[in-house]
């Protein structure tokens, strides 16, 4: 972790500008970037999971449970991802099988505008609609076929649903996909049919499309695919067979879990904590993003209270006295800001900003207080005001 970090510090740095001697988890959280603990976490979950889903032929995959049992000596370094993902069920994920489909094998044809093709002389029309749902923590699908035998015989209308499994273990997507690897089952050995596939997710862009008869008709039959769906996740709903777990709502459940959050360290970074409740935060990003570098540094030097001011330059031995030269007090942030005599002329736009919450080291730099509700959003005219406040002292200026 080591020299990562520093590498992560650098990186901070180069964002937000500022001094090298702030801690790396309060300079990331300004410059809005994932601590190095957390990346590796979502890399060890993500590598858990997809060893879960080799096939059983892959040495990697035999070699899990050996890898999950507890050893006193000679412990894997992934018994530590094991053990913190064990609460997972991985045996029962989908298996990935590896296949090759060269570029010259011909594929299916997807049709997302909606545009008309050619008629086909031959035989008769297929139109199968298929549709999924995820709703009462469960997921399943419902599928609406029509068929128009050639030589305008009668139309043959068939619709049925299946209910995959629970929420925790597919996703509406994995639903649309079993729809079809059904659908395709169902179709083998038919010959002489034009079949069309619909699904729902462009369904909406197609109906706004010219509506004509054959349009109208796909909405209906795709209207009764949502129908199908819905009845498969019907509360209550059990599923008709086992399907594997799905490995990209697996994975995410896993990483909400088992990936440490961000939170600043106890004891480090008590100026920035005060100045902002809300670090690490994406705010951060609105503050930092459109600024110069120089704005960029007078501000990060604010908020990390590691700022070019006698308070903190005498903690450094930079300086002999924490005082200010105007000889009222010590020389912090908020003595800076807002009271300091040396700087009053400098000072209207700052008060003309902050008028109700005159003296808020937290309104005045774009952070959080803790007694802020959820939907706090930090003050962009104040931070500016701010920012430039302390430019034109020229006090955070290096000498
Ligand atoms: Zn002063």
């Amino acid at each position: 972790m080591g020299p990562i970090n520093r590498v992560q510090r650098v990186g901070a740095q180069a964002i937000v500008g500022a001094f090298l001697t702030v801690a790396t988890s309060v300079a990331e959280a300004e410059a809005h970037i994932a601590t190095a603990r957390h990346r590796f976490w979502r890399r060890a979950v993500k590598m858990w999971t997809d060893m879960h889903t080799l096939p059983e032929t892959n040495p990697l995959r035999r070699g899990t449970d050996r890898i999950r049992k507890f050893r006193r000596y000679h412990r894997s370094p992934l018994y530590h991802v094991a053990d913190a993902l064990k609460h997972f069920d991985m045996e029962t994920l989908e298996t990935i099988n590896p296949f090759t489909l060269a570029p010259w094998d011909e594929r299916v044809q997807a049709n997302v505008d909606g545009q008309d093709e050619p008629q086909t002389e031959a035989g008769g029309l297929m139109q199968i609609a298929l549709s999924s749902s995820a709703r009462n923590e469960l997921v399943g699908f419902g599928v609406a076929s029509e068929k128009q035998p050639p030589r305008n015989r009668k139309l043959k209308l068939k619709t049925f649903s299946t209910t995959l499994g629970a929420r925790a273990e597919q996703n509406p997507f994995s639903a649309e996909l079993a729809a079809m690897a059904h659908v395709l089952k169902m179709v083998v050995g038919i010959k002489d049919y034009k079949i069309t596939l619909l699904t729902s997710n462009k369904a909406a862009a197609l109906t706004l499309r010219n509506l004509d008869d054959s349009l109208a008709r796909s909405c209906k039959l795709l209207g009764l695919a949502k129908e199908q769906a819905r009845a498969a996740t019907q509360e209550d709903a059990l599923p008709q067979e086992r399907v594997p777990r799905m490995k990209s709502t697996t994975l995410n459940i896993a990483r909400s879990q088992a990936v440490p959050s961000s939170e600043l360290p106890e004891n480090i970074g008590r100026h920035a904590k005060r100045v902002d409740a809300a670090l690490p935060g994406k705010h951060t990003r609105q503050l930092y993003d459109r600024l110069m570098w120089k704005e960029a540094s007078v501000l990060a030097q604010l908020r990390t209270g590691m700022a070019r001011l006698n308070g903190y330059l005498n903690q450094i031995n930079v300086v002999e006295t924490d005082q200010c030269d105007c000889g009222q007090a010590r020389e912090t942030v908020e003595h800076f800001l807002f009271r300091c005599r040396k700087w009053t002329a400098h000072r209207t736009e700052l008060l003309e900003c902050t008028q109700t919450r005159r003296g808020n080291i937290s309104f005045a730099l774009g952070g959080k207080q803790s007694s802020d509700d959820q939907k706090w959003t930090p003050n962009l005219e104040a931070v500016q005001a701010s920012i430039r406040f302390a430019i034109t002292t020229g006090r955070l200026k290096a000498t």
